[in-house]
């Protein structure tokens, strides 16, 4: 189960007798007295922004989004990469903006991942099972195995 990963970004407070060190953005000299760390790399404050809406990304609970080398901010994120389809068990679209929950090429809203069986619900590291295209719990998945042998497809 995979949700949409982002990583943190850190301001550092550069001491004065430090080397300055390359922005990443301009790749000038950082001599301001504070600097951001993103990526491993580190940034001016006005460097580090969105490459769509060119919103500076060190605002305090930013969150900083990477696809094909572009650095994004959350919102151009998911409304470049968060339409996905439709979703694979209500077949209703997802809207941008709405997490979803993915299993193989599948996704799904948040609401409709569950056993499409029994509707139990499943958490973080929960094991669930295709089949036919249908998510199943554990339960179910093993009950259909003994019913009609059908070959195993665990994620
Ligand atoms: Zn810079
Ligand atoms: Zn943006
Ligand atoms: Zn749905
Ligand atoms: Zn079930």
């Amino acid at each position: 189960i995979v949700l949409f990963l982002s990583s943190g970004i850190q301001m550092l407070s550069v001491h004065p007798d430090t080397k300055p060190k390359g922005c990443a953005g301009c790749s000038r000299k950082i001599k301001d007295r504070f600097l951001l760390k993103a990526l491993d790399k580190y940034w001016h404050e006005d460097c580090l922004k969105c490459a769509c809406c060119d919103c500076r990304l060190g605002e305090v609970g930013s969150t900083l989004y990477t696809k094909a080398n572009l650095i994004l901010c959350r919102r151009d994120y998911l409304r470049l990469f968060g339409v996905t389809g439709n979703c694979a068990a209500c077949s209703k679209l997802i809207p941008a903006f709405e997490m979803v929950m993915r299993a193989k090429d599948n996704v799904y809203h948040l609401d409709c991942f569950a056993c499409q069986l029994c509707s139990q619900r499943f958490c973080v590291g929960d094991k669930f099972f295709l089949k036919n295209n249908m998510i199943l719990c554990q339960t179910d998945y093993e009950e259909g195995l003994l019913k009609d042998g059908y070959a195993p497809q665990v994620r």
